[in-house]
């Protein structure tokens, strides 16, 4: 008999936004494993083992992994290859195995490379949907994000770019992921269009949560990684 691996949406941060569906399955586990990020001073940092500790899973089996940062892709390529190899012996032994990720599993999350190997291993595996941070966030500050023929798009810091700002506002709503990796183009934008309307939000359902919609105060602030923005036109 053979296991199955589950890829987990957790939600963005507040406990209750993860799914029935989510915690049957992370109850029923034999192993959870979580995402972390190691610290410089020991000890590796996760935010899906702090989702999973306001929730009633059994810590006992929850097992951190630490991904080197993005930008070393070797190291994380060897980590996410040591992780399988793991996964997979105790998938041959009948083990189900829970992979988490914060917000949801198939939105721009990590749980992606993981599930790209697993799959080509041909491991059973299935993915649980989740709340991703974006509409959490829009639901928080009582925002519709999209109503009636309202278009919207959703990019990551990294590929802004200032034709595309200036094109896309009047047309469509913005949501940017991953903000600081876009500020260099993206405060200069802001603080030439102020007429444009600015939702900044951090750590959304978290007790660390901010939110502002006030230019100035979003543009005196050091962007964060786990923050996004939202930028329309009306
Ligand atoms: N899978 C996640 C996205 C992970 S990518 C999802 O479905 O939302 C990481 C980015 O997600 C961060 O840079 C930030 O833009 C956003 N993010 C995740 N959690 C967040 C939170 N609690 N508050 C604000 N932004 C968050």
């Amino acid at each position: 008999m053979t296991g199955t691996v589950f890829s987990v949406s957790l939600g963005p941060g507040e406990p209750e936004l993860i799914t029935l569906k989510a915690l049957n399955v992370l109850k029923s586990a034999d192993v959870i494993y979580c995402p972390g990020t190691a610290l410089a001073t020991g000890g590796v940092k996760s935010r899906a083992r702090d989702i999973l500790q306001a929730l009633p899973v059994d810590e006992g089996k929850v097992q951190v992994y630490a991904v080197p940062m993005s930008k070393q892709r070797e190291a994380a390529n060897e980590a996410y290859d040591r992780l399988c190899g793991e996964i997979l012996r105790q998938v041959a032994e009948g083990k189900q195995i829970a992979v988490t990720a914060e917000g949801d599993a198939c939105f721009y999350s990590s749980a992606y490379y993981l599930y790209e190997r697993l799959q080509a291993a041909d491991c059973p595996v299935k993915m649980v949907a989740g709340v991703p941070a974006f509409i959490a966030a829009a639901a928080a500050a009582g925002l519709h994000i999209a109503k009636q023929q309202e278009r919207l798009l959703v990019i990551p810091g990294d590929v802004v770019v200032e034709e595309l700002l200036e094109s896309v506002v009047s047309k469509r709503t913005l949501v940017i992921m991953k903000v600081p990796l876009g500020e260099a183009i993206m405060r200069p934008f802001m603080a030439r269009h102020p007429e444009l309307h600015y939702h900044y939000f951090e750590q959304v359902g978290t007790p660390d949560e901010f939110y502002s919609t006030d230019l100035s105060e979003i543009l005196r602030r050091k962007f964060t990684y786990f923050s996004l923005l939202v930028i329309s036109a009306h």
